[in-house]
């Protein structure tokens, strides 16, 4: 028989706990702190807009946290999700290297995103919560609540970044469909919308504003909670569903990861891949290289400051210790929306600057010369937040080509791109640029950090 290129785990290997790094950091997360008082955040000050399971999770150091039955019910539409071997990109590239990825395209909304909306959206109910509002950037979020709130029958408010919901009329009739509301912003139907508005007219939005609205709206009633799709530490344990089953599969295919890749908006899909490899490090030693890809127009990992700052614009949020390019900082309109945020996780922060992962950055031509060149071999479009993913893995294999080394590589293949295709034609036509930075608006953006203790 042939080799392999897939390995499929039945459903009953579907991970039954999420794993929390939390419990083997080598060092614990710098406390959040209320934005008001700067003293650490209470349980009670995030019950205004979270409901408490997620509350709990978010502080938890337990390392195993069990995944409810209605949650696990649903993920086995579409989980585990393959792991694929790119036996075809691998002699495309004519390298030694073993090229693995975890396909997240097969969710309903077609990213890793429901993996975490599935889970919140059933805290919620449970809490008996009628209606949740959030932001969205590129409109893989907004989808995947959308559907979750449509599974769990609640109402879903998504304040979209208004360059996507220019650039993809297609991400929200998706939600629509799923019976969500779908709001441009910065908008006028709330006050920090209202503000930007004021002063920047034609202001592109930012997940930052986005965030300001959706949360502005959810802190007004006691029936609206709100939820995020990435950065805080619920999520990313929710996404270490990925990585776990990654785990098994890679015994399956009797191999281990030299090096695990994954693209960083947030932070949440290479947690998710990541973090359960990284744990077993931590533990046990066993070693392993992490490597967090984001955009050179947004490069909050390899030029951002590691500081308290606030998760959105108009200064609601909790302060977090992150890198950060400072929360006024509006990223350029370059077409991997979910990537354009001026944060990154706690965690995936906290690791970086402890020096267990490795950031680094690509500007969006090279990502998607690489991705048609995956797309070419392996048959599937990614999204254009994974072509940062699949630039850095290409990179790697061509290493390894030059050096004669046999590395195994393994990245997160978070998203398909089938809802992207007008950021391909703009490519393909030649007409997509190298956006840069404003560095002078960044300097300003951290200048204006808070001051904090
Ligand atoms: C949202 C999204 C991202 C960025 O968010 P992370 O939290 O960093 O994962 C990346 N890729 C896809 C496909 C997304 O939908």
């Amino acid at each position: 028989m042939s080799d392999p290129v897939k390995y499929l785990l039945d459903e009953e290997h579907l991970p039954r706990f999420w794993y929390n790094i939390n419990a083997d950091l080598p060092k614990p997360l710098d406390p959040v702190l209320h934005p008001g008082t700067q003293q650490p955040i209470t349980p009670d000050d995030l019950a205004v807009i979270f409901p408490r399971a997620v509350i709990e999770q978010e502080m938890s150091t337990e390392r195993e946290i069990e995944i409810p039955g209605p949650v696990r019910d649903v993920y086995r539409q579409w989980r585990p999700s393959p792991l694929f071997r790119a036996r075809r990109l691998e002699t495309a590239l004519n390298t030694p290297a073993k090229i693995y990825y975890k396909y997240e395209g097969v969710s309903p909304a077609g990213s890793h995103k429901p993996n975490t909306a599935i889970a919140q959206a059933f805290y919620n109910k449970q809490e008996g919560v009628k209606r949740i509002t959030t932001e969205t950037g590129a409109g893989q979020w907004g989808s995947s609540l959308a559907l979750a709130g449509s599974f769990f029958g609640l109402d879903i408010v998504v304040y979209m970044v208004k360059v996507s919901f220019q650039q993809k009329p297609y991400r929200r009739a998706f939600m629509e469909t799923f019976g969500a509301q779908c709001i441009a912003s910065p908008s006028d139907t709330t006050q920090s919308g209202r503000a930007i508005l004021a002063e920047h007219p034609d202001s592109t939005g930012s997940l930052g504003i986005a965030i300001s609205e959706a949360v502005e709206l959810a802190a007004q009633s006691d029936d609206t909670k709100y939820a995020l799709g990435s950065v805080l530490n619920h999520v990313l344990l929710h996404q270490t569903v990925v990585g776990l089953e990654a785990q098994q599969q890679m015994a399956m295919a009797g191999d281990y990861p030299d090096m695990v890749i994954g693209c960083t908006g947030g932070g949440s899909n290479f947690a998710g891949i990541s973090f359960p490899f990284l744990g077993e490090k931590l533990r046990s030693g066993r070693d392993i290289q992490l490597i967090a890809v984001e955009p050179s127009a947004c490069p909050t990992l390899t030029k951002g400051l590691f500081a308290y700052d606030y998760g959105d614009t108009a200064k609601l949020t909790p302060l977090v210790k992150m890198y950060t390019l400072g929360s006024s900082f509006v990223p350029p309109g370059f077409h991997a929306g979910g990537l354009r945020y001026h944060g990154m996780a706690p965690q995936i922060s906290h690791l970086t600057k402890l020096g267990y992962i490795e950031p680094r950055s690509y500007n969006q031509l090279d990502c998607f010369a690489a991705g048609i060149q995956f797309a070419k071999a392996e048959g599937i479009i990614p999204a254009p937040e994974a072509n940062h993913a699949v630039k850095a893995v290409i990179y790697e294999a061509e290493q390894c080509r030059d050096s004669g080394e046999s590395k195994t590589i393994l990245f997160n293949l978070c998203g398909h791109g089938n809802f992207d295709m007008q950021a391909y034609t703009d490519y393909l036509a030649g007409q997509l640029k190298d956006l840069t930075y404003a560095e002078d608006e960044v300097a300003m953006a951290l200048a204006g950090l808070p001051s904090v203790g």
